[in-house]
């Protein structure tokens, strides 16, 4: 199998190429995308020996090809297209683990080449679902999802008859500010937003997960994958993110997907997919847990996930809205711009302001999310 690896470098790309790496030459790196760790590209250039480079900036790319003459460098987003797209084709896995609405394009472009995708870029189906789905029809991909809850619900639905699926529920381990008021909220700094409990993640998910805004993305995620009505999507808290998500049938059975939180077991599972091979995680022990806990995932402590709810149902560049200011304001907030509350303040706003009237395409998407990035980076910087 050939790997086409877009976002090498992050949490997700990192632990692909650990599978990668234990599994005796299953997988073959054809071509790898990075942003700025070009430390790490160089490690992984001698380790795995794509043919193809994309890298973030034009100077990094100079740099690299002037070391290794014999690969094939680019960079920007028309390196990002080509990495998704490069080479004829074969038994080929696209494994997009970009973060944010970049990933959206490079998805696009290998599912029109006839590239089977593994997606841990969820913003690719948050705002390109309309443009994707229809797509994967017309040229017969496959996708598997790469997110820890939408693998568990993939697999709770194997072999079942979809028709009697009644709803599926999403859960949320309630992110680092779990247990603070919203009174609390408004002093809590970067470094505290950055400390999850469970799960070992990138910045933009960790703060995500802390303004439950992963959540709501999940949400929408969820409907273009599974083709449920957001009527039938339901999310509960259960803080030991050890049962994935659920699904429940139209017998009242739920099945449940159950598992140490490792991003490892649901990127094996995709990549390998649709065989099942073996991973020496660390095995989950009912005894020790005892007991899991579920609560109602409040939407007045949690309002992002209301505006997701509400933009999904919308659809249209809707989504697109509410990640495109989500992404802006969370970079700000990392940046020491903005407060933590005042996330929630610069995505509601813009649900506000920006209207749906254009028609969907991928140029009306990235257009959108451009036109938002820019507003909220000027207004709020
Ligand atoms: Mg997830």
């Amino acid at each position: 199998m050939r790997l086409f690896l877009l976002g090498a470098t992050g949490n997700i790309g990192v632990q692909t190429l650990d599978i990668v790496r234990n599994s005796n030459d299953k997988f073959h790196v054809v071509s790898i995308a990075a942003n700025k760790n070009i430390n790490l590209v160089k490690e992984i250039i001698k380790e795995f020996h794509p043919k193809f480079v994309s890298v973030g900036l034009l100077e990094a790319k100079n740099e690299l090809e002037e070391l290794y003459p014999s690969v094939e460098f680019g960079y920007g987003d028309e390196g990002l297209i080509k990495a998704a797209t490069y080479g004829d084709l074969g038994e080929d896995l696209v494994v997009n683990a970009i973060v944010g609405s970049a990933g959206l394009a490079p998805t696009y472009y290998a599912i029109k080449k006839g590239r089977n995708i593994a997606l841990a870029n969820k913003e690719t189906l948050v705002i390109g679902g309309e443009l994707i789905n229809p797509l994967l029809k017309e040229h017969n991909v496959t996708l598997i999802p790469i997110d820890s809850e939408h693998s568990a619900i993939m697999q709770c639905m194997n072999g079942e008859d979809k028709t009697t699926v009644k709803s599926i529920v999403i859960t949320a381990s309630g992110g680092s500010f779990r247990d603070k008021t919203r009174e609390e909220l408004k002093k809590v700094t970067v470094k505290d937003a950055l400390n999850h409990p469970n799960w070992d993640m990138g910045a933009k998910i960790t703060i995500d997960s802390a303004t439950m805004m992963n959540k709501g993305l999940e949400v929408i995620e969820a409907h273009y994958l599974f083709n449920v009505a957001y009527s039938n999507i339901k999310t509960v808290l259960h803080k030991e993110s050890i049962i994935h998500s659920l699904v429940e049938y139209n017998d009242t059975a739920m099945i449940a997907h159950l598992g140490n939180p490792d991003m490892r077991v649901p990127i094996s599972y995709a990549i390998n997919y649709p065989e099942r091979v073996e991973y020496k995680g660390k095995p989950l022990d009912l005894i020790s847990l005892g007991s899991l806990h579920f609560e109602e995932l409040s939407f007045v402590r949690f309002p992002m996930l209301q505006y997701a709810y509400d933009a999904g149902i919308k659809g249209g560049l809707m989504p697109t809205v509410l990640n495109a200011a989500n992404e802006a304001a969370v970079q700000l907030f990392l940046n020491g711009k903005i407060t933590f509350l005042q996330i929630e303040e610069i995505v509601i706003k813009c649900l506000n302001i920006f209207d749906n009237e254009l028609e969907l395409s991928l140029d009306s998407v990235l257009e959108r999310d451009n036109l938002v990035k820019d507003y909220v980076f000027k207004t709020y910087s």
